[in-house]
């Protein structure tokens, strides 16, 4: 049996397989993941799943009996060893061989580990799968003093979480600024104030650069400024890693991730790549770039899936992020890097506000904290195009609803056009 096979059931490579069996492939489909479970919900386990809120059986993405029904094999806790492009077959680890006519590489990303003295000793925590995030949830309880090493998204959700668990938390950032690779200054400013206002101690351009223990268990951080902090949890979050050595071992081309085109597809035809482990032109980022988020993931997936059945449609989703930290919800629609200008709408007094950027006057990405109606707006104006101006944007009285019409006549007008 060969058909279609995809390594990594997450977003991405769930995404493939119903992409591919929704535009019609008929042939086999087997998931293959080295995880034990069924494919789950990574945002929830630095919020939701750390305050227990939900538990692991809220997480699964999709079960057995949905699998079954698209015909979709599932083969959890099998590692893909190696990737023979030549004979078109996987290696397992137990030492099973898996044919393929065409594969997905959906591999995601990794915690990048923090190479300082005392990174190995016991307390030094992750979070990117759902048994870090049992570990970590169970850590967090017998805490008391708690260090995150990174001001990203990851590291202030669990900071917010162990605030909110009423734990002493002390954020190192070593950049300037929160969220610095992401969010707009306005909003970094605003999240550093949210997280002060909650008890927990931001420390900007700070780095760690060594942990010391007790009995083998973290007992002191050391700052680079001289400083010390006692700490019995160190919860690292200093970004990801793209899982592309399977990739890059078996000859694809790789660079900060597995290189595609818009379908998805690798330098030879009928290998795919998506989602985090995946690196692409980006037409709204005018560069090539890796995404590591749960819609990239999904879309990206799909996008795949649908060229592996014959139905190419070129990526072309607009990036989106969000982030819950306490009782605000940040969401990110676009890619604001290189903006030359901002504008702020709503009000940053009441914790209601959007930031608009843009770039030579274009309109490409809009920051908003607990202002989802911004969002979905700015979502469907940046796909079209089609951009406010910034005094349009930064008018709380214009309504930014009404130049979403803007998108409905050009519809309108390119289904009248002749052909
Ligand atoms: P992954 O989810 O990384 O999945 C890849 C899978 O492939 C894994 O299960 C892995 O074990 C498996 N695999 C790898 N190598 C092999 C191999 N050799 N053999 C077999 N299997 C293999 N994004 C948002 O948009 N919003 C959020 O709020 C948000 N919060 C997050 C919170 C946390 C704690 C984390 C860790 C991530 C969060 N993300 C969030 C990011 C988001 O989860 C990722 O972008 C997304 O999971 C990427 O999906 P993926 O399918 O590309 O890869």
């Amino acid at each position: 049996m060969s058909g279609l096979v995809i390594i990594g059931a997450s977003y991405a490579g769930v995404h493939a397989g119903l992409g591919a069996r929704g535009a019609g492939y008929s042939g086999p489909v087997t998931i293959v993941t080295d995880e034990q479970s069924l494919p789950y919900e990574r945002p929830p386990l630095s919020k939701e799943f750390l305050l227990r809120e939900v538990g692991e059986q809220n997480l699964v993405l999709r079960d057995d009996a949905f699998f079954a029904r698209e015909k979709i094999d599932m083969l959890l806790d099998q590692r893909v060893t190696k990737v023979d492009l030549r004979a078109r077959q996987l290696a397992l680890q137990g030492g099973a061989r898996l044919n393929f006519d065409k594969l997905v590489i959906a591999t995601g990303s990794r915690a990048r580990r923090i190479a300082i003295p005392g990174a190995e000793l016991d307390g030094v925590s992750y979070l990117r799968t759902v048994a870090d995030g049992i570990n970590l949830r169970a850590r967090l309880v017998r805490a008391a003093e708690i260090v995150i090493v990174g001001g990203g998204f990851v590291g202030l959700e669990v900071a917010s979480s162990a605030a909110k668990l009423g734990k002493k938390v002390t954020v190192i950032e070593a950049a300037s600024r929160l969220l610095e690779r992401t969010a707009s200054p306005v909003v970094s400013r605003f999240l550093l104030d949210a997280h002060a206002q909650a008890g927990v101690d931001v420390r900007l351009g700070e780095t760690v650069v060594a942990i010391s223990g007790s009995a083998g268990q973290v007992a002191v951080v050391d700052l680079r400024s001289g400083g010390r902090l006692g700490a019995d949890l160190v919860v690292v979050g200093i970004g990801g890693i793209a899982n592309d050595e399977l990739a890059s071992a078996a000859g694809l081309n790789c660079s900060n991730g597995v290189v595609v085109d818009e379908h998805g597809c690798t330098e030879v035809p009928g290998i795919y790549a998506a989602g985090d482990c995946a690196n692409h032109y980006n037409r709204f980022a005018e560069d090539w770039i890796r995404l590591e988020s749960v819609q990239h993931a999904q879309d990206h997936g799909k996008t795949a899936g649908l060229a592996i059945a014959d139905s190419h449609q070129p990526y072309d989703s607009v990036p989106r992020f969000w982030s819950d930290q306490y009782d605000l919800k940040l969401q990110i629609a676009g890619l604001s890097g290189r903006c030359d200008q901002m504008v702020t709408r709503g009000s940053i007094e009441e914790g209601r506000f959007s930031v608009f950027h843009y770039r030579q006057g274009r309109m490409v990405g809009v920051d908003s904290i607990n202002k989802p109606g911004d969002q979905m707006v700015a979502r469907r104006l940046i796909a079209a195009g089609i951009s406010l101006t910034p005094a349009q944007a930064a008018d709380d009285l214009f309504d930014i609803k009404a130049s979403l019409k803007a998108i409905d006549r050009a519809v309108v007008q390119s289904r009248d056009m002749p052909s």
